[in-house]
């Protein structure tokens, strides 16, 4: 109690009242707070949480909105962004509702997406993860068959996506985790070419136990686990997982089964034969990624399949050009800060998307392509005096050659 306190009354400072009119009154130093203050003051905390779930709540954004948002970012594979839409906003209506104490549970729904390498389906989930404001982890499951210690490195995952959380359970526990290249984890026994395995099964199986909802004790820190370390609880009940691979050659174990079924029927028989890869792709059934190798538990966690399509020439022009964040919109952002106009031609881009397509890697060479026509360049406008523009040629692209350097003033290219 405060000596400072004046006068033989102790009174509440918020509401006043002296201490014979309240059943308690707690001091503090030159403060004091009665039992009626600290109900009123629980009742606004209360009421404070309240309001956050509400506009948690309220952040719920209708599946066509989100497919939107990922049209500025993810050009093509209409349908995977269709598919995803509607996926995540059924897990986050589901989240939401479930503080409302509802009697039908319904289920988590993780998502598999089926694509080559380099079409979107890590962007998909980043981008998805910049729309929902959620934190975000990438893993791969390639490096959890090498390391020994399995069940570990699966919570490793979760270590990182606390560390995207800031350090926040509740935030952790809603968000999203990639997991790339789960195909390389397939089960490839009665497969006579098998060289690396064994541990595949292995890793489905610890990967399935976070999948489906478990209570994971982790290190804050990641790595190993010790006896004196104190360990976070994380839930992942909520989190939504959105795993991916290539599934090299699962086309044709698609197209055995519809010839299989279709036994007889030459005509149905030949029209298969004529389907492309993609369409192949679209047709998949759990029953086909069984006979990839991924075991019946692990397929029956992931009830959403999102396939995407091979990036075509146009595509690669679009992702090249369109998105927000465009490849040919940052170099042009990068030579602005230096005071110089940056144009490519027509001709430069179409060559650009040529060199892509041929190394077969999607979208994904787009970038070290870029990287390389513009590396001198930005080795030398920083110290070309009065540069004011560079244009970029077809030829520059194909050949090597200087680009169009333009001054202010009446210099001419270097
Ligand atoms: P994946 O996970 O399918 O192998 P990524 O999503 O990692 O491929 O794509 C590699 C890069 O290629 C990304 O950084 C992105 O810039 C670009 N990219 C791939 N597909 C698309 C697409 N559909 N729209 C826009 N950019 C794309």
């Amino acid at each position: 109690m405060s000596k400072s306190f004046r006068g033989p009354i102790f009174r509440c400072s918020f509401c006043g009242r002296a201490a014979e009119e309240v059943e308690s009154l707690i001091s503090g130093p030159d403060v004091h707070i009665c039992n009626y203050c600290v109900q009123s003051a629980n009742e606004i905390i209360a009421r404070h949480k309240k309001q956050a779930v509400i506009s948690e709540k309220q952040k719920l954004i209708p599946p066509n909105k989100i497919k939107e948002l990922l049209d500025q970012y993810v050009i093509g594979q209409e349908r995977a962004k269709q598919i995803l839409s509607v996926a995540v906003y059924n897990h986050y209506k589901r989240i939401n509702n479930m503080t409302q104490a509802d009697d039908v549970e319904i289920e988590k729904s993780n998502i598999l997406l089926i694509g080559p390498t380099g079409t979107g389906k890590t962007l998909l989930a980043q981008t998805l993860a910049k729309i929902l404001q959620v934190p975000f982890a990438i893993a791969d499951a390639t490096v959890l068959t090498e390391a020994g210690y399995v069940g570990e490195d699966v919570e490793n995952i979760l270590v990182r996506l606390y560390q995207a959380a800031n350090f926040n359970v509740q935030q952790t526990e809603r968000g999203i985790i990639y997991i790339d290249e789960i195909d390389k984890i397939a089960r490839k026994d009665g497969n006579p070419s098998i060289t690396r395995d064994v541990s595949g099964e292995g890793v489905q199986q610890a990967l399935l136990k976070i999948l489906e909802g478990t209570i994971s004790n982790i290190p804050p820190k990641g790595g190993r686990k010790h006896p004196e370390q104190n360990l976070v609880a994380i839930n992942t009940k909520n989190i939504l997982f959105i795993v991916g691979g290539a599934f090299e050659g699962l086309d044709d174990i698609i197209l055995r089964r519809i010839g299989e079924k279709n036994i007889g029927f030459e005509k149905t028989l030949s029209n298969t034969h004529s389907l492309s890869k993609s369409e192949l792709y679209a047709m998949v059934e759990p029953e086909d990624l069984l006979k990839y190798g991924l075991i019946p538990e692990l397929i029956g966690r992931l009830p959403v399949i999102g396939t995407l399509n091979e990036i075509d020439e146009d595509a690669l022009y679009t992702i090249l050009t369109r998105p927000k964040n465009a490849l040919v919109k940052q170099y042009k952002q990068l030579m602005k800060m230096e005071g110089v106009q940056l144009e490519f031609e027509e001709g430069a881009l179409r060559a650009i998307v040529a060199k892509a397509l041929k190394r077969k890697t999607g979208a994904r060479s787009l970038r070290s392509i870029m990287e390389d026509v513009m590396l001198d360049i930005m080795f030398k406008a920083p110290s070309m005096e009065g540069l004011k523009s560079v244009t970029i040629t077809e030829e520059v692209v194909t050949k090597k050659k200087e680009p169009i350097y333009e001054f202010k003033k009446s210099k001419k290219s270097a």
